[in-house]
């Protein structure tokens, strides 16, 4: 994750890709009688087969709930749910397994934080900061909280190139700020903010900071310690991983002194009719039968992931950022929506006289998978003042043909139209 004007022809980093993208079953097959090209990995990521492999292992060899059996089956899902957990721990460097509570994904995380801290936290007057580029689901939690509790929502400003206006940012940090939440790396744009930054500039004045890491796991090494975060949050299916599973870390100082979210199963200590007490961390913030084979399948995930090597797995999309921005920027009538200096390798662009919707369906039949619309981040949208744009999201298994073939399918996209 570097400069989006990088020289395409640097050196590419030693990563057997041809060689990786057999690991992934589906990248195997075509679609509409051509190779797919899949260009929507911001939306979710595929799935390498020693995800598969684990998920499927768990139920064929030892399917069992978790936490309360004494029989064999259930200490050896328990002790696979567990370990998954310190996989989780370590892949954040969080200090401590009990700062990983496992959630639906960033969506349920964030909601999480906003019903359980936030309620308690943040009252009548308060303000809580996001930013101009955030997805849906880390503004409607805030949006949703500062409604009940009279509170307000402040915006930091983005500029024309999509980047965090970091001065502004820091004016709106106030007496009344009470939280604030910021995405990682834009979805609909590709921008990674300065976090460190943000985290420093807001625990200045006293403030927790949330960041919303779904776009960033798969991309680049986390490190929570050394964010400085009090929150984030990730969905497993974005890190190669199983749908329905995510992550929300938090500071163990800060999710002992939050209330339980949900009420039910394993998340208690002792119950009576007149007094219930509450488990001990993460387990709080685990009520009922979780998604066992999907915390399992995720820890398949992250073994995958840190066998390539987040450090290479980085140095390659930057190389792949480097290609597509060179290849989309030289298409006459292409105009690209997101050029941050730090930028993830997301490509959201617009193609004049054609309707998002329209190249996405017609690169479809070509086999070339990318998203279109809005992203789930329509202020981001009404920023640029468009109503959607064509996005391509890489991963590391990615190459440098699928771009070119991008290239080629938007230039028929552009001849059909002309
Ligand atoms: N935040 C960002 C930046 C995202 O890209 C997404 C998914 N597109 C989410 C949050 C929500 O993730 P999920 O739907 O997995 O909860």
């Amino acid at each position: 994750m570097k400069r989006a004007a990088d020289d395409p022809n640097v050196a590419a980093p030693s990563l057997d890709v041809k060689r990786l993208r057999e690991d992934f079953p589906v990248l195997q097959r075509s679609v509409r009688g051509r190779p797919l090209v899949y260009l929507d990995s911001a939306a979710t990521t595929q799935k390498p087969r020693a995800v598969i492999d684990a998920v499927a292992r768990h139920y064929a060899e030892e399917n069992a709930n978790i936490h309360r059996g004494v029989h064999l089956l259930s200490e050896l899902a328990t002790t696979a749910y567990e370990s998954a957990r310190e996989k989780v721990r370590a892949l954040l460097n969080a200090a401590d397994v009990r700062e990983i509570v496992f959630v639906r994904g960033t969506t349920e995380a964030i909601n999480l934080v906003a019903s359980s801290y936030g309620r308690g936290r943040v009252g009548s007057g308060d303000e809580v900061l996001i930013t101009a580029m955030e997805h849906h689901s880390n503004i409607v939690p805030w949006q949703m909280l500062c409604e009940e509790m009279g509170a307000r929502l402040r915006v930091a400003p983005i500029d024309d190139r999509g980047a965090l206006d970091l001065e502004a940012f820091e004016r709106l940090v106030g007496p009344r700020t009470k939280l604030v939440a910021v995405t990682h790396v834009s979805n609909a744009l590709g921008t990674v903010n300065p976090v460190r930054e943000i985290v420093a500039m807001s625990h200045a004045r006293g403030v927790p900071v949330l960041l919303d890491g779904a776009q960033a796991v798969a991309h680049q090494t986390v490190d929570v310690q050394a964010l400085g975060c009090d929150f984030y949050a990730f969905s497993g299916h974005k890190l190669f991983g199983p749908t329905g599973i995510g992550v929300l870390y938090g500071r163990a100082e800060l999710l002992e002194a939050m209330p339980p979210w949900q009420g039910g199963g394993d998340m208690i200590a002792s119950v009576t009719f007149e007094k219930t007490t509450y488990n001990v961390l993460p387990y709080k913030f685990e009520a009922g039968t979780p998604h066992i084979a999907g915390v399992i399948g995720l820890g398949a995930a992250i073994d995958y992931v840190q066998s390539v090597g987040l450090d290479r797995i980085a140095a390659w999309e930057d190389s792949l950022l480097a290609h597509g921005t060179a290849l989309l920027e030289a298409l006459p009538g292409v105009r690209l929506v997101g050029t941050a200096p730090d930028k993830a390798a997301v490509l959201s662009f617009v193609l004049d006289g054609v309707h998002a919707h329209d190249v996405g369906t017609i690169l479809d039949q070509d086999g070339i998978a990318i998203r279109t619309g809005h992203h789930c981040a329509q202020p981001v949208m009404d920023r640029f003042g468009i109503p959607a744009t064509a996005r391509a999201s890489l991963a590391f298994y990615n190459t440098l043909e699928e771009l070119e073939a991008l290239a080629a399918g938007l230039r028929k996209v552009a001849e059909v139209f002309a």
